[in-house]
């Protein structure tokens, strides 16, 4: 799947264009056909792939224009899911958080036609990202499951289906996000064989994003995971978790998180290029996958295209120097 030093990548969000948003609201409440609302995503999709063609990325994703949020969009296409209201989370936060109220099957594919779509429109390397079920389940109410490890374990088979098939499809990277894992350290076995579960048989290379946590609480556990690579943040704590990382062999590849996308600061080519080098503190070269620390969707479109366009300019200059 790799084919050169230091490959440069998305974790998966890029910021929705307003007219997006706003054709979404006008589809929401009954005022656009299915067909305009698709061909809008469509045209949003190919906004992202021209965006990541100019900033240099080695492998895209579609910018993760037709998911609201990281647990709904999954929620609305599996079966026993039912989709309340907006409930309000933090502040005045509010997201649509899903139930699971009957047994969690198969329904239809949820991320295999954006795969197609987007590979359609590119010969770069695509990496799809998709939420985890362990994160899936801690993130809805479980009203049917008699405990959440049922409830986890029976979603990872649902995506196990959907990861199956996009392989089946030409998906080589796999990426599963999994947030929660890292408020719920001692749940980490439960995860562990969720994602066991999850990618079973799956012929990819698999990376897991963790990201927001005190990975000292799941380091060095976490190389227990099958998995290829761990994609961490570590731009915003000041690449400071380094030194955890160092305390064990890290027997994976990494994602290494070098540009903070909670920041409107736009780090300049040399300041990356000195964030990418800390990386070879505790890995090798070949072992280093360049992308920000997370979805760079809170950004604005234009900073976001310039941070990554440092990032891959930044990878570029250390190619030729290593
Ligand atoms: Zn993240």
């Amino acid at each position: 799947m790799k084919n050169k030093l230091l490959p440069t990548t998305v974790v998966g969000s890029h910021p929705k264009p307003k007219w997006l948003n706003h054709l979404i609201v006008e589809f929401e409440q009954g005022n656009l056909d299915k067909g305009v609302m698709e061909s809008a995503f469509n045209d949003s999709v190919r906004a992202v792939v021209k965006v990541q063609e100019l900033a240099g990325l080695d492998i895209f994703w579609d910018g993760e224009m037709r998911r609201e949020e990281m647990t709904s969009y999954f929620a609305e296409n599996i079966d026993g899911f039912t989709v309340y209201g907006p409930v309000r989370v933090w502040g005045n936060n509010y997201y649509k958080k899903p139930a699971i109220t009957g047994e969690l099957r198969y329904r239809d594919e949820f991320s295999l036609s954006d795969y197609r779509f987007l590979s359609s429109l590119t010969d770069r390397g695509i990496k799809v990202p998709l939420t985890g079920p362990y994160t899936i389940v801690d993130w809805s109410f479980n009203e049917h499951y008699n405990t959440k490890e049922d409830a986890v374990y029976a979603l990872a088979e649902v995506i196990n289906e959907e990861l199956k098939a996009l392989v089946a499809a030409g998906a080589d990277f796999i990426q599963i996000d999994d947030p929660a894992i890292s408020t719920h350290v001692d749940e980490l076995e439960v995860a562990k064989k969720s994602v066991e579960i999850a990618t079973k048989g799956v012929k990819a290379y698999i990376g897991l994003h963790i990201c927001y946590g005190d990975y000292s609480k799941l380091y060095p556990q976490v190389l227990d995971f099958p998995v290829d690579q761990l994609d961490f943040e570590l731009a915003n704590k000041n690449f400071e978790d380094i030194k955890i990382f160092r305390e064990h062999d890290f027997t994976k590849d990494i994602g290494f998180g070098c540009v903070d996308v909670h920041t409107k600061r736009v780090e300049s080519v040399a300041e990356i290029k000195e964030n990418i080098t800390k990386s070879f503190e505790m890995v090798e070269p070949k072992q280093v996958y360049v992308d920000p620390d997370c979805g760079v969707k809170l950004l604005s479109p234009q900073k976001a295209f310039e941070k990554l366009k440092n990032m891959c300019d930044a990878a570029e200059e250390l190619r030729e120097e290593l």
